[in-house]
């Protein structure tokens, strides 16, 4: 099923009817939709086996911090590889959820921009990606599915109204070269890095593909369509890149590519601390655990009429054990002391990243005073801890846990993947990340913080408090999840964005992208489910596109066709 590029020899030309670029699972869903249609589909994947991928790690992060070569996975599964997630139905697994119609759809006056389709449109999509992960019963409304519940909260009071949502956890091996040999149209060409992509012909199409081996070789690739589909940072990165005919970047007439880079920021939101071992007891609060037979994990999230109301983006909180070094200094009468602690944590972030000076002799003064109570804190944690894993836990106090929030941020312009000076190994400019928070994303976080604690408690017991203190630090800390989104955003008309609804490159006849890259706003769902629908949708729109009849002008060549 797949050969290195180094074996096809230096100056190779490979022909197909649809080459992607990218083995991740967008690029495999979609060769597998488009081989089942009985199209043949070459794909370029940069990464080789047995071959380090250092060269390939062409980001320079610019912004908030961002450990790109940990965020992303290269070689024939791409991101796949990585998944990790333990289930009592096997491993590895990944997390999966469909976007809500909420996160689709315009919020004005909060975010102005929103998918350029319906939730409708997406549902067949949603319906063959679940499937392609073996989990027909999953889909909206399927039979198995353990569907989101708006908690009665009533005795909580707070005003708003939270719900429990349900995670599904589907298999990595989807994307596995075992799982091609169903597809004998797919050609997998491994260590072929695509370096640009050329227009040499008549406007908006695209000629050909070249690519670079790690052994110095060349390869040019002759295609009737081509298809992006190397992730959210390498997909604008090579559109930038890519310019023959377009100095501005290929695509990038209205200056989208690039622009609205988003993550799902992950922060600690709260502390629980459950009055009693229902935690431990019941796992399916909160743990992944198996329900028909599938794994599936509940968070907890403001429904979506008290996010409309409060104009809040969308944020999944969800409950992990706390870490016993991540200590919680209180005060007397046992609430969270948010200034302390954050002094604390300050300062042990400096002294782990050596950072000289250490922020503050105020500060660093609070946090000698706090060692005592931190150490007690954390000798209770970890006896609390070691009794969980032997099952005893009754013998100690509850255990307290991190309320840590997966949210969507607002596509902002200046948030961004750019080309820098520097060329990488194969001559291609390095990309800058400069990934930004907005204070609308800052604003939300906290107030969603704020209104979903009282539900927390009345699910857990006990008390449920902030740990976000914006006062203190006005950035909070905050990762990514893994989940590049936006840079080249799916829009209706050519001012907005980069590609159609299809995925078509806008300006262009016959290049399309596929993965996160054209997500308009990234909601709070993990983005793989997504990015399947969307290349499931975008193999039946090719596969429907090289099927029909070809009105070929006399004296012309033909441009498309089933092979
Ligand atoms: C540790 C970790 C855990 C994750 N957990 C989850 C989860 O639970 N749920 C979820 O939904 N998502 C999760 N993700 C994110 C998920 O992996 C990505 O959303 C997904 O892999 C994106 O798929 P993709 O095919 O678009 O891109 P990728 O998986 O990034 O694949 C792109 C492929 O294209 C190749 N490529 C790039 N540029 C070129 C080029 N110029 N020429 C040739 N080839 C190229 C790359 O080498 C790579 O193999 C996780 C990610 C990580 C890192």
């Amino acid at each position: 099923v797949s050969v290195r590029a180094v074996e096809l020899g230096d100056g190779a030309v490979l022909r197909a009817t649809v080459c992607v670029v990218g083995a991740g699972p967008a690029g495999l869903s979609l060769a597998g939709s488009l081989s089942g249609q009985g199209v043949d589909v070459l794909v370029l994947e940069a990464a080789e086996p047995g071959v380090p991928t250092d060269p390939l790690e062409s980001v320079r992060s610019v912004g908030l911090p961002y450990a790109v070569a940990d965020k992303r996975g290269r070689g024939l599964g791409g991101g796949s590889l990585t998944w990790n997630i333990r289930t009592p139905v096997g491993e590895p697994h990944l997390r999966l959820r469909e976007l809500d119609e909420q996160d689709l759809a315009p919020r004005p006056g909060l975010r102005e921009v929103g998918w350029p389709l319906a939730a409708a449109e997406l549902e067949g999509a949603y319906r063959d990606a679940w499937a392609l992960f073996g989990m027909p019963g999953f889909a909206r409304g399927g039979a198995g599915r353990d569907p989101d519940v708006e908690l009665d909260l009533a005795a909580a009071g707070g005003g708003a109204a939270v719900e429990r949502r349900v995670f599904g956890l589907g298999p990595a091996e989807t994307f596995t070269e075992r799982a091609l040999r169903d597809h004998p149209r797919v050609r997998v060409v491994t260590g072929a890095v695509v370096t640009d992509v050329r227009t040499d012909g008549a406007p908006g199409a695209v000629t050909a593909l070249r690519c670079a081996t790690s052994a110095g070789g060349r390869l040019t690739v002759d295609a009737e369509v081509y298809v992006l589909a190397g992730g959210g940072i390498e997909n604008a990165r090579l559109l930038l890149a890519s310019r023959s005919r377009h100095p501005e970047g290929l695509g990038n007439a209205h200056d989208h590519v690039g622009r609205y880079f988003m993550e799902h920021p992950h922060y600690d939101s709260g502390l629980v601390r459950p009055a009693d071992h229902r935690v431990e007891e019941d796992p399916a609060l909160w743990d992944v655990h198996a329900r028909h037979g599938m794994a599936v994990q509940r968070k907890y999230a403001l429904t979506a009429a008290t996010a409309e109301r409060e104009g809040l983006l969308s944020t999944a909180f969800y409950l992990v054990p706390r870490r016993v070094r991540n200590a919680v200094l209180l005060t007397r009468d046992g609430a969270v002391d948010l200034p302390r602690t954050t002094a604390l944590r300050l300062r042990r972030t400096a002294l782990e990243h050596r950072q000289t000076p250490p922020p503050g002799a105020a500060t660093a003064l609070e946090a000698a005073r706090s060692l005592p109570a931190a150490t007690r804190w954390a000798a209770a944690q970890l006896r609390a801890a070691r009794a969980a894993r032997r099952g005893r836990w009754r013998t100690t106090a509850p255990r307290a846990m991190t309320l840590r929030a997966m949210a969507e941020q607002v596509p902002d312009p200046s948030s961004r993947v750019r080309l820098g000076r520097d060329l990488d190994a194969f001559g291609v400019p390095v990309a800058e990340l400069d990934w930004r928070l907005s204070d609308v994303d800052l604003r939300s976080m906290a107030r969603s913080g704020e209104l979903v604690l009282p539900g927390v408690r009345a699910v857990f017991g006990g008390r449920a408090d902030s740990l976000l203190d914006l006062d203190r630090e006005p950035q909070p800390v905050v990762v990514g999840g893994s989940h590049q989104m936006g840079t080249t955003r799916m829009s209706a008309s050519p001012r907005d964005g980069v590609v159609d609804p299809d995925g078509l490159v806008h300006g262009t006849a016959n290049l399309y992208v596929a993965g996160s890259s054209v997500f308009p706003t990234g909601g709070s769902a993990n983005p793989t489910l997504t990015i399947v629908a969307l290349a499931l949708r975008l193999g039946a729109h090719l596969g429907a596109r090289l099927a029909a009849p070809v009105v070929v002008a006399p004296g012309a060549a033909s441009t498309a066709g089933t092979p």
